[in-house]
Order: structure tokens, then sequence, then C-alpha cells
């Protein structure tokens, strides 16, 4: 059914081989270059979009139009992004949260099959300026 065999074996060791965890489609295309084994913009984003409708990937938008996919570790529960406008990620999973967005389809008469959460923060150093009446 897949044509781009080669392209698709070569996209999914980076994600097995890469030490970081959210890779943009520019990174992915930028480490198939430093590895020598080049392979198209479009066809790094056709097959981006291939494993993501296949469930091999997931696609996190980190806001400011940042897409990020990851390759989710085996029987890995479903996690959210903490994002930091100083760039910084971090996953969190929250207790019960699978549980309450099941429930919460099921009052809708539907079955939960899967989630994605982002949420944005900024550092808390400043928030005690222009804040006098
Ligand atoms: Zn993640």
């Amino acid at each position: 059914m897949f044509r781009n065999t080669v392209p698709r074996m070569l996209i999914l060791d980076v994600f097995r081989e890469s030490t970081v965890r959210h890779l943009t489609a520019d990174d992915v295309y930028r480490m198939l270059v430093e590895r020598q084994q080049p392979v198209g913009m479009a066809t790094v984003y056709k097959v981006l979009s291939q494993f993501e409708q296949a469930g091999i990937l997931q696609r996190n938008d980190l806001g400011q139009g940042r897409s990020v996919f990851e390759l989710p570790m085996e029987g890995e529960e479903e996690h959210g992004h903490l994002v930091c406008s100083n760039g910084e990620v971090s996953e969190f999973t929250l207790p019960g949260l699978k549980e309450e967005l099941s429930r919460l389809a099921n009052a809708h008469g539907w079955r939960l099959t899967g989630y994605v959460i982002t949420a944005y923060a900024a550092p808390a150093f400043n928030n005690n300026d222009n804040d006098t009446h």
C-alpha cells in the first residue's frame, strides 16, 4: 500500500535513534542530511503525515505554528505538553485525566480515541510589575 518504503524506514530510524524526543519536520530533514541519507522535504512531510494517520507517530501542536512529532514508547500513556514562552517543553500526565475525558465523551454517546493537550506558560519571575492601582 505504501510507496516510499526506503524513506519511511530512514525516517523511522531517525525517531528511534534520536536523543531528542520532539522533532519538527525540519529537524527530521536536517538529521537525514547529517546522516548522508537525504530525503526530499516534500517526502518528509508526506511520510510524517502517513505515520501520524497510522498512529505510529504522535503529532503535537506546541503553539506558534510549531508542530512536533514523537514516537510513543511501547505501552506509554498519552501525555500533555507544558510549553514555556522561553522555548522549553515539559511533558506531563495527570492522574485520572484519561478517565475523565472518557466520561466526557461517553456523555455525548462517543468513545474516546485519544487526546492532545498543550498548556502554555511563561517564566514567573516578573509578576510584580505594573500591577498597582
Ligand atoms: Zn511529548
